[in-house]
């Protein structure tokens, strides 16, 4: 049977998807939180694991290192989804790329500055607009950036929105909905078919009862 890896995203993602995956019938068989290792074996004798940053995961399975990934929709949105397969929804990690800024922020004279660890979705969405910003890429703690006059908007994800709250910000618009989804290299997809085929129908069925519970 052929080998296959799989990349999951550290941090919030992970936490969703570990039961998603047992629940596929692939669970690993060390703790990644007290293990330093980067490849875990798994109960799935043709399956590894490999637990790597979120925006690494779409680079991972698009060269093929990966043969399967999860990685949020706006992670692939930023990346391209282009060079992979994304058969499915996984319907985890809920929340909205969205626009926000101060509270009540009176509307900017000139240029927007903008923001965001996501500049290629920002700058298509403001493109579509036919809105001229000017974009500031930064790697974390967005939220920081309007209350020091770095930036009149940011870019971010939210989910309950208690972060930007907190900040004395708020969200003004909806970019788009995100969910964590199953993403295959395209040439795996085809080779390892035997091996990757199932475990996209067991993962399909596992979403399919969570959402029929949920309804
Ligand atoms: P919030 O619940 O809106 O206060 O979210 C807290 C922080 O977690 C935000 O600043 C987001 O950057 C981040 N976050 C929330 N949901 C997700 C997600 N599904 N994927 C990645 N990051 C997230």
């Amino acid at each position: 049977m052929s080998q296959i890896i799989i990349a999951l995203s550290k941090g919030r993602i992970l936490n969703d998807t570990l039961p998603l995956l047992r629940e596929a019938g692939i669970d690993l068989l060390d703790d990644p939180e007290k293990s330093r290792k980067l490849i875990f074996p798994t109960t799935h004798a043709a399956v590894r694991i490999v637990i790597i940053r979120a925006t690494d995961v779409p680079t991972y399975v698009e060269n093929g290192a990966a043969d399967i990934g999860v990685a949020g929709k706006d992670v692939l949105m930023e990346h391209g989804g282009g060079g992979v397969y994304e058969p499915l929804d996984l319907g985890i990690a809920r929340c909205k790329l969205m626009v926000a800024g101060p509270v009540n922020a009176p509307a900017v004279q000139g240029r927007l500055r903008v923001a965001t660890k996501f500049v290629n979705i920002t700058q298509r969405y403001y493109a579509e607009k036919g809105e001229q910003v000017e974009l500031i890429k930064l790697y974390g703690s967005m939220e920081l950036a309007p209350l020091m006059g770095l930036a009149d908007r940011i870019v971010d994800v939210v989910d309950t929105g208690k972060t930007l709250k907190e900040n004395g910000l708020e969200p003004t618009e909806l970019i788009a909905h995100v969910t964590s989804r199953l993403i295959v290299n395209k040439a795996a997809m085809k080779m390892k078919h035997a091996v990757i085929q199932p475990i996209i129908d067991r993962l399909e069925a596992a979403v399919a009862r969570r959402a029929s519970a949920a309804a």
